[in-house]
């Protein structure tokens, strides 16, 4: 809903992290993601007790995805957390921050053979497989450099979360994965038994994002297990770690009604419980948390440039970023809630669409949003921005993106520096071509 430090000051000014966000505002500019830090701690505190009434012991590993940059990399390791990445830029970035290689996941439907080679080497804790393609490149791999891979495949479960589309990975036409239904599954993990320089750690499978429900991720974990019992059965083999992904939604909107991780955690031990044969370890959880680790944590702030009411009684309020730092509505119709600061409960209420500053038609932050009257030099914040929109931000209309700040306890960290129009031209090359070569 807002960041657990959310505080209502004198003149309706909202603080966050006991920080003013006008002042942030005069201080380092808008549009400017922030960031609370107690929000984020203790979310990760809540993965981690959670996980921790296991009998046997899960770990948490933050999807980078949803906000990376080397201070986040940095936070999460001094909280022990594990880190999932997706690419060699987010390996980098993880890497160069000095978080502990052991702890991290190295993810995506689409590794190059330089970015399994980079993983190999930095000696990650685990590889995620999505392909058989990608089996024999890892085999490759590490056979070329002489290590054994420690793999983990992704599997289809064929569960339908109730999410958006767009944000549902685990039905069984997802490019993601091994098909369970289609005998996928079962191909790559006899190949990767038979593999020299594959080590078969476990099963992994992430069904979607945004999930309000419980259900899903306890039937994930039962498919998963049960999965391993019939490998158990027909080849003796058995998963030490069943990785059962992210997607835990949180409360956008006043309906929604995200799942409660400690009733999943227990039913999730039960059945590890009953499941597990006498003989064999407990499998270890992972989860894979993004959104609800860092989504609440952030708020977005604008400065209102513009009001204009337009034909057929539609009031717009046109702010100075949109879509280049927050993609979410034009991409899956995401909807966000907002305040205006100095004004939080006052009575004088108005209807109006909020639109960015960029030359596209579909630049709506919010659509039919009933806010205070607000006037040009308004404070408008956005909350709930701290997943998808930074990591999603882009220079479309070369626009620079916004600063990051995080907030904590009366003080502000620049964590990330607003770009700067050097910035944007860093990569050209404007002597590309020779003015004779022109003609
Ligand atoms: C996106 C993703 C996550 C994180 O999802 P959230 O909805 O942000 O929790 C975790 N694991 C995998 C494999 C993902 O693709």
């Amino acid at each position: 809903m807002k960041p657990d430090t959310f505080t209502l000051g004198q003149n309706r000014q909202i603080s966050i992290g006991g920080v003013t966000l006008a002042y942030l505002a005069e201080k380092y500019g808008t549009p400017l993601y922030v960031l609370d830090y107690e929000t984020i701690v203790r979310r990760i505190r809540d993965y981690k007790d959670a996980l921790n009434e296991l009998c046997s012991p899960g770990q948490a590993f933050y999807a980078g995805k949803a906000f990376l940059c080397q201070a986040m990399a940095g936070l999460l390791d001094q909280h022990q957390m594990g880190l999932d990445v997706v690419s060699g830029g987010e390996l980098y970035t993880a890497l160069q921050a000095g978080f502990t290689p052991e702890r991290i996941m190295f993810h995506g439907n689409v590794k190059t053979r330089e970015e399994i080679a980079y993983a190999l080497t930095a000696q990650v804790g685990h590889i995620v497989c999505d392909s058989m393609d990608e089996l024999e490149r890892i085999e490759e791999e590490a056979a070329r450099l002489g290590c054994l891979a420690p793999v983990l495949l992704r599997i289809t479960p064929g569960i339908e979360a109730h999410t958006h589309e767009f944000i549902r990975t685990g039905q069984f036409d997802s490019k993601f994965g091994f098909g369970l239904a289609d005998g996928l599954a079962d191909r790559a993990v006899e190949r990767a038994l038979d593999l020299e320089h594959v080590m078969l750690k476990g099963l992994h499978a992430h069904i979607g994002s945004q999930i309000l429900e419980e259900d899903p991720f306890v039937m994930n974990t039962e498919t998963l297990l049960r999965y391993g019992l019939d490998w158990n059965r027909s080849r003796g083999w058995w998963p030490e770690v069943l990785n059962i992904g992210g997607g835990f939604g949180i409360r956008y909107q006043p309906g929604d009604h995200p799942p409660r991780l400690t009733t999943v955690v227990s039913a999730i031990n039960e059945l590890l419980l009953h499941l597990t044969p006498k003989e064999l370890p407990v499998p270890r959880i992972f989860m894979e948390p993004g959104r609800s680790i860092i989504a609440e944590a952030g708020v977005t702030l604008y400065r209102v440039l513009v009001k204009k009411s337009v034909p057929g009684g539609k009031h717009y309020l046109a702010v100075d970023g949109g879509m280049g730092d927050n993609i979410r509505p034009a991409l899956y119709q995401a909807e966000y809630r907002a305040a205006i600061d100095g004004k939080v409960d006052r009575a004088d209420m108005e209807t109006v669409t909020v639109a960015g500053r960029y030359c596209e038609t579909g630049d709506v932050l919010m659509k039919d949003i009933t806010l205070p009257v607000a006037a040009v030099g308004d404070l408008l914040v956005v909350f709930d921005t701290g997943a998808y929109n930074y990591s999603m931000a882009s220079n479309y209309n070369r626009v620079p993106r916004p600063a990051v700040v995080l907030v904590h306890q009366g003080q502000d960290y620049l964590w990330v520096a607003r770009e700067s129009y050097q910035d944007l031209i860093r990569a050209d090359n404007p002597y590309a071509m020779t003015a004779a070569e022109h003609r």
